[in-house]
């Protein structure tokens, strides 16, 4: 392999999650992402399959995002014994601050839950990284700011904007006179919050996520929908409670309300902010507003954030007296699919009561309380008590964090003028990742790669 850089994929071959690439030359091995499988759980069997290489020769990791499913995996390799370089933009780094030991917690949690067959069956000895891995984890991050060539051993490395969350990164590699472009995952054509995605340079080699290969964002009036939520609970003097993910999608939706409070299309409500994960999220986008769209910032939403006119709860005892507040009000909480966090709560003590207002604002995996609620359950289980589903459901389908099919093919078509040699498809379903491949026909010699698990290349 004297001269070539051998890439191998070893995740999210045929998944929307764990991402995991294998670069490596003579001299250096480097992996893109490290994610974590996630959703069901033939998918996230997939965690404990073992590792293909001692993780100790794994000289560093370069991460294009904070999502799970791009950096899970990082609290097992350091308890397998990765002692290498982290690199993460500085919101990244940031954001798994918050995240990783939550996934810690999590793995514990899971672990005390697993049947004993599951634990034989998988030759289990205890959890697959502990919170204490996860924070062994964060000490080894190095923040490389973007649009910065940076120099590691053998290879050139550089972060461009990719609008899908705070600090998320396309990743551009360079070593043996070859580079190769990774999407990470992308953020919408019209982003609302972030600033775009930036566009990337010609390269040798591309890989790209393909999540909503298949699929286009659905158009619809969002603020409608919301508007007339809020006329609801105005009319009623009820909540509405909106069940929303901790990173990005909360900051959105606050955002969202905001500027129609600003814009007069809905009065001041009361908004509360009910998951301590949220608010330190938040915090953290607090510290990067080159990070928003101008606009934004402009607007005035980062001093609202900052004012009372939020309240952001910590403490549980805030939390629970949030059960007496009658309305009107929002309660804006975690998890988004209403499967586990704080949100629970709020769903207990407010679903029998016809005033109040729920809504989704996004996707609801098959099997999880929300997907339950959404699909119109009359009555559903919280803390082992049958609760009534009374209050008016809604969704918003047209909240997203990534590029869909046109997204995707915009960015691909970026590379047209200067063709790669190799378009390789990765991070989706087979399906996704077939339709979008059968859509690339701009391209007059690069090689199309739908990559399976463990696919190698030479480049
Ligand atoms: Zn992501």
């Amino acid at each position: 392999m004297k001269d070539k850089i051998r890439m191998q994929f070893l995740g999210a071959t045929g998944y929307v999650t764990g991402s995991r690439i294998l670069v490596e030359t003579d001299h250096t091995r480097l992996y893109v992402d490290a994610g974590l499988y996630q959703g069901p759980s033939y998918v996230e069997e997939r965690n404990f399959i073992p590792l293909e290489t001692d993780p100790s020769r794994i000289h560093a990791i370069f991460l294009t995002h904070a999502h799970i499913d791009h950096t899970g995996l990082l609290p097992l390799l350091v308890k397998k014994g990765f002692r290498g370089e982290i690199f993460a933009t500085p919101g990244t780094r940031d954001l798994l601050q918050i995240l990783l030991p939550d996934a810690g917690r999590i793995q514990e949690e899971e672990y005390k839950f697993y049947s004993k067959k599951k634990i034989r069956d998988y030759e289990l000895t205890g959890p697959l990284f502990t919170e204490e891995d996860a924070l062994n984890t964060l000490s080894l991050i190095q923040a490389v700011p973007f649009n910065t060539p940076f120099p590691y051993r053998d290879f050139t490395a550089t972060y461009y904007w990719a609008g899908h969350i705070l600090g998320a990164a396309q990743l551009r590699l360079e070593a043996l006179n070859r580079s190769i472009h990774f999407s990470g995952d992308l953020g919408p054509r019209e982003p609302i919050l972030h600033r775009p995605r930036e566009n990337p340079l010609p390269a040798d080699y591309v890989v790209v996520e393909s999540t909503y290969g298949n699929r286009m964002h659905e158009e619809e009036d969002y603020t409608k929908k919301l508007e007339m939520a809020v006329q609801t609970i105005l009319r009623r003097k009820s909540m509405l409670i909106i069940p929303s993910f901790a990173v990005g999608r909360t900051q959105l939706i606050l955002y969202v309300l905001f500027k129609m409070m600003k814009d007069k299309i809905i009065p001041e409500v009361p908004v509360f902010i009910d998951s301590p994960m949220a608010t330190r999220a938040t915090q953290t986008y607090l510290a990067y507003p080159s990070e928003m769209l101008a606009s934004i910032i402009k607007e005035g939403f980062f001093d609202y954030l900052q004012s009372r006119r939020i309240q952001m709860i910590e403490d549980v005892v805030d939390s629970k007296r949030l059960n007496y507040f009658s309305g009107p009000g929002i309660i804006v909480s975690a998890s988004g699919m209403a499967n586990g966090g704080r949100i629970l709560h709020h769903l207990y003590n407010r679903l029998w009561d016809r005033r109040n207002v729920l809504l989704f604002i996004g996707y609801q995996a098959e099997g999880t309380l929300g997907r339950l609620i959404l699909e119109g359950a009359s009555r559903v289980k919280i803390f082992n008590r049958e609760v009534p589903v009374r209050l008016e459901v809604d969704k918003i389908n047209s909240f997203s964090a990534h590029a869909d099919q046109e997204g995707l093919l915009e960015f691909i078509r970026l590379f047209q003028e200067n063709e790669p040699k190799t378009l390789f498809i990765n991070h989706g379903e087979d399906e996704a990742r077939e339709t979008l491949a059968s859509k690339v026909l701009f391209f007059k010699n690069t090689r199309i790669e739908i990559p399976r698990f463990e696919s190698t290349y030479y480049l």
